[in-house]
């Protein structure tokens, strides 16, 4: 085991409702009759908890955009714990949104502040801001094939003794691997225990005070009790997490089997035969194989297709513009944009642009905190949500009035063109830069095992 101290991240669970109730779910997503939506002063005392931390405070759920308070909390996330890596959301529009998390988004090293989501309205609604405050950010969309071990199959059920279980448990991978964390209910040394502690209604955790997480193993004391309900230290058997079922014990079974809640209720459980166990049938080596498989971290084009490309885009037409072709685009009157009469994207166009750019608005990811433009003002590209219109009343419709609203590193020239081409161009040389990287890693490597540096 270890103490949150040595930790890389340590969590603060926000709420534990979900858009998802994926198999085997560390938070125990669908086993619930009720959620819980931690409040703003929760959250301050938990970032406050943590000054002096020198990992990634995490802000998770459940679906963390999904607390009302989410958009207050990040925002004071960042102000307490200004320093690390900056985000890197580039203000350049990402055409391959994948890529971009696997090479800019999932690299942890030097951050203190993450996010972890499964996406959804919330996600798309808040991304300027979660774009400026996270360089971190663990997003699954939870819709790839990808093995959730079961949880819940204590190891009394199985007949593992006291010598055997202290060894395993102590050696138990998501402890050493993955986070504390806090919920409204106090300080955990392990975030699945913390998860429990809310499903099963117990006493809650540690107080959230100043350096509650210097604590080390051998101060986690009566918290080690909900490990004696927790299979993550076992071999048990695992569900692909798509499927939305739980294994779970006879003893389990018989705690939650009258709960009014969604897995219960859908037959989404189901026990575990623990007669005959056999551990070595279950052995799984997440060294090689980890518990979220490489296509799991990634988001499935679907994802970005509903949750990230635009969802609308109103379009105001100026000397003989025509309406792009496309089922996005919907003209409005220049009255109607001024007066921020628009659900989402505001396309202006004066002049012509080429169906490419239309094709290219609707399938790539925008940040809505910026200000697109391209051919001096030919064609601008705003969001309703941007914090550069806050306060606005009347929007201008000009690039030049615009450009006073928004600070330089919110704006985009779309330099060239009409056309998306320099940016499709700008990819390639990405990419080819990726690929020399991998190389050098790849025969540095080689190297290394050469001269016996590394094995
Ligand atoms: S996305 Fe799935 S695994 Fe993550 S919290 Fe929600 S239900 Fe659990
Ligand atoms: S056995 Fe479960 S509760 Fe105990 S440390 Fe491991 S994951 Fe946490």
């Amino acid at each position: 085991m270890k103490s949150p101290e040595k930790m890389g991240t340590i969590q603060i669970e926000v709420t534990n409702s979900c858009l998802r109730n994926c198999s085997n779910c560390t938070r125990f997503c669908g086993l619930h009759e009720k959620h819980f939506m931690m409040n703003m002063e929760q959250f301050k005392k938990a970032v406050d908890s943590l000054a002096g931390y020198d990992g990634i405070v995490g802000v998770m759920g459940g679906e963390p955009t999904l607390n009302p308070d989410f958009p207050e909390m990040i925002r004071y996330l960042h102000k307490a714990r200004p320093s690390g890596k900056k985000s890197a959301f580039p203000v350049a529009p990402v055409r391959d949104f994948d890529r971009f998390l696997k090479d800019r988004w999932n690299n942890a090293v030097g951050a203190k502040r993450g996010l972890w989501s499964t996406f959804g309205k919330k996600y798309y609604e808040n991304l300027e801001a979660i774009a400026d405050i996270f360089p971190y950010q663990c997003l699954n969309d939870h819709q790839n094939a990808s093995m959730h071990q079961a949880l819940l199959i204590p190891r009394k059920e199985l007949g593992i003794g006291d010598e055997e279980w202290i060894k395993l448990r102590d050696k138990c991978w998501i402890q050493n691997e993955w986070s504390a964390s806090i919920t409204p209910k106090g300080a955990f040394f392990c975030e699945v225990a913390a998860a429990l502690d809310m499903l099963f209604d117990g006493p809650g955790g540690w107080p959230v005070e100043p350096g509650w997480w210097k604590r080390k193993p051998e101060d986690f004391g009566d918290q080690l009790k909900w490990c004696e309900y927790c299979s993550a230290a076992l071999d048990v058997p695992r569900i692909s997490g798509d499927k939305e079922c739980d294994m779970v014990s006879a003893g389990i079974w018989e705690k939650i089997k009258e709960r009014n809640a969604w897995k219960v209720r859908n037959n989404r459980c189901t026990v575990f035969d623990a007669s005959g166990y056999d551990p070595e049938k279950y052995k799984y080596d997440y060294t090689n194989e980890p518990y979220l498989p490489n296509q799991d971290i990634r988001i499935s084009k679907d994802t970005c297709m509903r949750f990230l490309y635009p969802r609308d885009i109103a379009v105001v037409l100026k000397n003989g513009a025509a309406l792009p072709q496309g089922e996005k685009f919907h003209q409005i009157s220049e009255e109607d944009a001024a007066g921020l009469d628009f659900s989402d994207w505001l396309l202006v166009i004066d002049g012509d642009i080429s169906d490419i750019t239309a094709e290219f608005l609707e399938h790539a990811v925008f940040n809505p905190g910026v200000l697109y433009f391209a051919g001096r003002g030919r064609l601008i590209f705003i969001n309703k949500r941007a914090s550069a219109l806050a306060q606005c009343k009347k929007l201008p419709l000009e690039l030049d009035l615009l450009t006073k609203l928004y600070p330089g590193a919110k704006r985009y020239n779309w330099k060239n063109h009409l056309t998306p081409d320099s940016i499709l161009f700008s990819e390639k040389i990405a990419a080819l830069k990726r690929h020399i990287q991998d190389c050098w890693r790849y025969r540095s490597g080689l190297l290394l095992k050469k001269l016996g540096l590394k094995k």
